[in-house]
């Protein structure tokens, strides 16, 4: 054995552990496939900016114990996510709050907005049965129709019927004029990328075990190359696919697939905002990140940067072959989870964790705390 971890992808679960496990003086090899670290975190600079190359990453938690744990790799910034919704040209704040009421319906104060949600909401009695019941339950009709409805079934690629209700409930719905899409006490983005994060969790000098990471390394390429990096140490973390894991010997478990159409624009400013949401059906991309604006729009001497990146997300069902980025979390497939969990569990030397190996739509603060408490447990 010439490891004790082995740590199958370098994405914040896997980052975790490998730090966690040499800050306890073990020995750890992190395999990846890609050729960089840092999973679907992974930030790139174009013209200066940080790229958030698989998708746009905004971490923000409730739990101090993250918030110490993560900022002691890298500094934050104050950025505060606030997306904008387009729906056919229209504005609206997001998430549901006063500016979004008041430019929906030209209510004013809170009692009126909360008189016409009351209103709205009528027709759904009882406890919400799916996402749709539920978003109007939290919002009211026209909300639903302009700002959930469309951007939901482009997003999930089902309506909203079929979908589980605590899809919506990640987004607050405040009578205030607060555009804070989280509700969390700490916020932001990490001061020169999240690969520059990720990379220092691998790299901490201050700490008596080691750990050796290899890149384009494909864990799950033939059954010899999984055996021979297995036999190298005494247990395994894998974050990859769980399905995938099992050669999808009992089907393969649904995911959400998203296209990234990037392009760096010659002008400073495209769309004055970090996130903006099109939320009509008939639009094909859900939404359009302005890269720059998570790092308010300077590089890192604090220079206005002349050019911009934008990337344009369309969202797809996963096929053999695509990035699994969203674990599609209704019944039929957690029936099927729960089979593949199984087969896990029976994997003596081998721990599945993270929102792939978990098939669970985890946010990074809680993929940090699932990783802290593995860790913790079984180190
Ligand atoms: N959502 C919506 N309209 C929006 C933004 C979000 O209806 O403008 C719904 C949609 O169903 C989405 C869910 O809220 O899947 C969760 O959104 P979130 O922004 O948390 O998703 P993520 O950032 O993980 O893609």
């Amino acid at each position: 054995m010439n490891y004790n971890y082995l740590i199958v992808g370098s994405g914040l679960y896997g980052a975790t552990i490998a730090q966690q496990a040499k800050k306890a003086g073990k020995s750890v090899l992190v395999i990846d496939k890609r050729p960089n670290v840092g999973g679907n975190i992974y930030t790139e600079k174009v013209e200066g900016i940080n790229v958030h190359k698989y998708g746009a990453h905004i971490f923000h938690t409730n739990n101090k114990e993250v918030w110490d744990y993560v900022t002691s790799f890298v500094d934050f910034n104050r950025f505060t996510n606030s997306p904008v919704a387009n729906y056919k040209g229209e504005l609206y704040s997001m998430p549901f709050n006063m500016y979004t009421f008041n430019k929906m319906w030209g209510v004013v104060t809170p009692e009126e907005a909360a008189a016409k949600i009351e209103e709205q909401k009528k027709e759904i009695t009882g406890e919400p049965k799916n996402l749709e019941e539920q978003a109007i339950s939290l919002v009211g009709k026209d909300i639903f129709e302009k700002l959930i409805k469309g951007y939901t079934e482009k997003q999930w690629g089902r309506d909203c019927k079929d979908l589980p209700a605590f899809i919506i409930k990640r987004l607050p719905v405040r009578l205030t004029f607060d555009n804070n899409y989280f509700n969390a006490l700490y916020q932001g983005i990490p001061v020169g990328g999240y690969t520059k994060m990720v990379a220092n969790m691998l790299d901490d000098s201050s700490l008596s075990g080691s750990i050796e990471v290899r890149l384009g390394v494909d864990y799950l390429a033939s059954s010899d190359a999984k055996e021979e990096l297995d036999s190298q140490a005494e247990k395994v973390v894998y974050t990859g696919a769980i399905d995938a894991y099992f050669d999808y010997k009992l089907g393969n478990l649904e995911y959400r697939s998203v296209r990234f159409e990037t392009e760096t624009l010659d002008i400073p400013n495209f769309q004055g905002n970090a996130a903006v949401n099109y939320t009509d059906a008939k639009t094909p991309w859900t939404r359009i990140i302005e890269h720059k604006w998570f790092e308010f729009g300077k590089d890192e001497d604090g220079n206005d940067l002349p050019k911009t990146v934008i990337s344009r997300e369309y969202s797809s069902e996963w096929k053999p072959g695509d990035e699994p980025y969203y674990p599609v979390n209704d019944e039929k497939n957690g029936a099927l989870y729960a089979q593949y969990k199984e087969l896990a569990d029976a994997e003596r030397k081998v721990i599945f964790g993270g929102r792939l190996g978990e098939y669970k739509y985890y946010d990074m603060d809680a993929v940090v705390a699932a990783a802290l408490d593995c860790a913790a447990n079984n180190i």
